[in-house]
């Protein structure tokens, strides 16, 4: 049904662009990140939005992140890998309402997802790009659930896939990527120390790196949560959106998509406020927002049973930090004891087990509904980005 095209037009990409410096790159070559070394930054791939498209596309497509294919960056869909990632479910909040009186809450729950998390969106997305351009093995560090997408994904593309990812994560997620074929390569560190590992490696061995946005398509792929977050609200988007940040692709990602879907006329200008949500232990976002900077300093308090938000740095600390700051958004952190507590509380009540970073933003949202941040009336959405099924054994029953 993917290969159908036609029902609709093809991938409107037009080019790559800096936000940084504005240089423009071919998206029909092979690229990662600005090459002006000035600004570095993340590229951000570029459509013709001129013309107004209708809704109407989005009939009979399948329920999956592809069938938004006009504003996704792969041309022939014959280069497409999926395994039916995407429209994942809104599920209202059940038994918990006590906590949440005068608001509406909902989680985006992506637990669902090909191996257990919204990597498989960002992956496959970049994995479908990189079959495009012709390209062999491709590399990534990991702090755990991006290796086992990107494992998947490239089996399923019949391209080869090396992983680095920190010894200190759940054996799940070491074991799934050897599974899955993928050569995987232990690092006695955290996922900066498997990026410097990686990129030397990718160096000397030719491999093509896909890290968290230094690569241009992950983030495409991160963008259908917000087409989705949109059509599923009926193109009336909510009034906060909570995510668990550690790279921000689906942060950076989510802001994007409304961005276009403003442009092809499918929605207004009402933004969601946006709530960066970090663990305590890396909790770089955060302190950079309140203390008014612009950009995020290094910070590695060691583990975290939230091992997605082990990043002590985003490579788009910048983009992020403006998100927050443009959509009149918020930053905090959660504990590890705290998070621990939400993935109990919610598997108890509401029947889903989550993965610690999505549990983070429950415990999130109480504060701020506490503190008079939440007004009453308002509509919440909490993105659940993985399954905690990979997580068990660190988590205390
Ligand atoms: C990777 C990951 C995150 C962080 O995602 P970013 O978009 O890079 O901030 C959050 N939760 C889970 C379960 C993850 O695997
Ligand atoms: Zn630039």
């Amino acid at each position: 049904m993917i290969n159908d095209i036609a029902t609709g037009t093809g991938s409107l990409l037009i080019n790559l662009k800096c936000p940084g410096c504005g240089a423009e790159y071919d998206a029909s070559l092979t690229n990662t990140f600005c090459t002006n070394d000035a600004c570095k930054s993340t590229l951000f791939a570029q459509y013709d939005l001129s013309q107004p498209l209708d809704k109407a596309i989005l009939k009979d497509r399948p329920a999956n992140m592809w069938r938004y294919r006009e504003l996704l960056p792969v041309i022939d869909p014959e280069n497409i890998v999926t395994m039916g990632e995407g429209f994942t479910p809104i599920l209202p909040i059940q038994n918990l309402r006590h906590f949440t009186e005068g608001n509406e809450v909902f989680w985006k729950n992506e637990a669902g997802n090909p191996t257990g998390s919204f990597k498989a969106r960002g992956i496959g997305m970049a994995v479908s790009k990189a079959k495009e351009l012709g390209i062999q093995t491709i590399a990534t560090p990991t702090a755990g659930n991006a290796g086992g997408a990107l494992a998947a994904y490239a089996a399923r593309a019949g391209v080869k896939a090396v992983v680095y990812m920190p010894k200190l994560t759940p054996q799940v997620f070491k074991d799934e990527c050897r599974l899955y074929g993928a050569q995987l390569v232990e690092v006695d560190g955290n996922i900066a120390d498997c990026g410097k590992l990686v990129a030397e490696g990718a160096e000397e061995k030719g491999w093509f790196q896909i890290s968290t946005l230094k690569e241009p398509y992950r983030l495409e792929g991160k963008k259908t949560m917000g087409f989705e977050i949109a059509e599923q609200f009926n193109w009336q988007l909510p009034d906060v959106v909570f995510y668990p940040t550690g790279g921000g692709t689906g942060l950076i990602g989510i802001w994007k998509a409304f961005d276009e879907l403003e442009q092809i006329g499918w929605i207004g200008s009402k933004r969601p406020r946006m709530v960066a949500v970090q663990s305590e232990s890396c909790n770089g976002i955060v302190t950079a927002f309140n203390g008014g900077h612009s950009n995020a300093e290094f910070v590695d308090g060691g583990f975290t049973i939230a091992n997605g938000l082990r990043v002590p740095k985003s490579y788009a600390d910048k983009v992020i930090l403006k998100v927050l700051r443009d959509s009149k958004g918020i930053a905090l952190s959660v504990s590890d004891s705290e998070m621990s507590a939400a993935v109990k509380e919610i598997a108890r009540h509401e029947g889903v087990l989550m993965a610690p970073e999505g549990a983070a933003l429950w415990q999130a949202y109480k504060k701020l509904k506490s503190s008079g941040w939440i007004q009453p009336g308002e509509t919440i959405v909490l993105v659940n980005t993985g399954s905690g099924y990979k997580y068990l054994e660190n988590i205390e029953i």
